[in-house]
């Protein structure tokens, strides 16, 4: 399988190397270049498949020319051995045809596990084969940074370096970063912000040169494609689980940089028939602008009760574009070039295909807070405040009710206990057990002040691997 890039100024790359590339040379984002088809006789069989067969079945062409499929089996036999449900990503009923689709059974209770704890294993794979060792780095305000370095925590060949706000992330988001044990993982709290922590990951990245000149600077974040690939797979799984291919269902997806939704349009592409695509967002809308008005703009961002959907630009969204745009990589990079100087437009042509897909759907936190009591009211299940947006745009959107509606729910309500608090539930939310007793547990985390060059300093006296 080869990959090229959504504004087709760079190389095609295999998956290896788009493993280890971030963002394309010519500012784009790597793509497949064709996707492998499922028919409707290949989706039925795949009933008969539990949750890491069919993540062998949906990812193997996407990487068998660098993978061989034993090799790819163990992987993902040992990436999904991680999540503490048997079924990996279970289904639960909230009315006649209103799913939801729990993603938060993975070691650190969100859906970025199912990628990360993969992305992990392929890199020290591919690492391993290669002879080399590389340096992770990433800022995080929540969900990633966790997720990230419990993928990491057993590979050999990385050292993970994630960057937080001193004082300013939750406290059990600090603690599942900083309780995570191994010489290769590092956690900095910086003393400045988010914004502070993010700036110098970019300068990292853009001069590499206080690093070892043999280690390669690598990025998790959510425009890695192999992030993307791994969730596809829940799509199918789900899909399948509710009568696909005989039936058709509709997925609403709590939306930030459009990964995980992506991945659903993805799935739909490669023949699993999907009636809608819903994008849930919080009050940070710029997609929901974008589906109602054809305008992509920038606004100021607001701090919801979903942090981890606090966006101003949906990084994943030109994946999207590039095939509404008929491929055509010009386009988008002239697009992209504009929408650096400010807001633009799409052709209506693009903008109505888009439409015969998705739907879209704002959720303000009060709308949050009273779906989160009217579900736990109704049916006695708590729901996160991220899951509560994508449940709140399931209810709102109009389809016929013979098509149901799977809402992917993100989180575990356990991760953001305040807003529970706040949609006045006579219950808390507590956490799984095998994450009791995570405030007992002893934290390592280096407090540096906001300055690049002690972060960097830092990071090149701490290499481990
Ligand atoms: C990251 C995240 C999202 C948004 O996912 P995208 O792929 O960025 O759209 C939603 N909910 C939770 C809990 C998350 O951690």
């Amino acid at each position: 399988m080869k990959y090229i890039s959504t504004r087709g100024q760079a190389p095609a790359l295999n998956f290896e190397d788009v493993l280890l590339t971030g963002l394309a040379a010519d500012g784009g984002l790597y793509v497949p270049e064709t996707l492998p088809q499922f028919s409707a006789a290949d989706i039925e069989q795949m009933a008969e498949l539990d949750y890491p067969q069919l993540a062998q079945k949906i990812i193997a062409p996407f990487v068998s020319d660098c993978i061989p499929e034993a090799d790819l089996e163990a992987i993902l036999q040992s990436t999904y051995a991680e999540f503490r449900h048997d079924a990996v990503a279970p289904l639960v009923q909230l009315d006649h045809n209103q799913w939801v689709l729990e993603l938060f059974h993975g070691p650190t209770l969100a859906f970025k596990d199912f990628a990360l704890q993969l992305l992990g294993r392929l890199l020290d794979y591919v690492l391993e084969r290669k002879h080399q060792k590389v340096v992770i780095m990433g800022a995080t305000s929540g969900d990633t940074g966790s997720a990230a370095i419990e993928g990491c925590k057993r590979c050999n060949n990385i050292d993970i370096f994630i960057l937080h706000p001193h004082g300013r992330v939750s406290d059990v988001q600090r603690k599942q970063m900083t309780t995570v044990v191994g010489d290769n993982i590092h956690n900095l709290a910086v003393q400045g912000n988010f914004d502070d922590c993010q700036a110098m990951v970019k300068s990292s990245f853009n001069d590499r040169g206080f690093l070892p000149a043999d280690r390669r600077l690598v990025a998790v974040n959510s425009i890695n494609w192999a992030r993307i690939m791994a969730q596809i797979v829940y799509y199918f799984y789900a899909a399948v689980a509710l009568g696909a291919p005989a039936r058709k269902m509709a997925f609403s997806v709590p939306t930030g940089n459009f990964g995980d939704i992506f991945a659903g349009y993805l799935a739909q592409q490669m023949g699993l028939p999907i009636e809608r695509l819903i994008i849930a967002t919080n009050s940070n809308d710029v997609l929901h602008r974008v589906l109602t008005s054809g305008t992509y703009g920038r606004q100021s961002l607001e701090h919801t009760l979903s942090p981890s959907m606090d966006i101003t630009v949906s990084s994943n969204f030109e994946r999207l574009l590039f095939d509404l745009y008929q491929r055509d990589g010009a386009a988008i990079g002239d697009l992209m070039s504009r929408f650096d100087a400010g807001d633009i437009s799409f052709s209506a042509a693009a903008m109505d295909r888009a439409k015969t897909l998705f739907s879209s759907c704002r959720v303000s936190d009060d709308e949050t807070r009273e779906q989160i009591a009217a579900t736990w009211d109704r049916c006695e299940y708590m729901l996160d405040p991220h899951s509560a947006i994508g449940v709140k745009a399931a209810l709102d959107c109009d389809l016929p009710a013979s098509v149901p509606v799977v809402t992917l729910a993100t989180a575990h309500p356990a991760k953001f206990p305040d807003a529970v608090k706040q949609a006045g539930l006579d219950e808390a939310p507590s956490l799984p057990h095998h994450l009791r007793d995570l405030f007992e547990r002893p934290e390592r985390c280096e407090v540096l002040p906001n300055e690049l060059a002690a972060v960097q300093a830092f990071m090149a006296g701490n290499i481990n691997a």
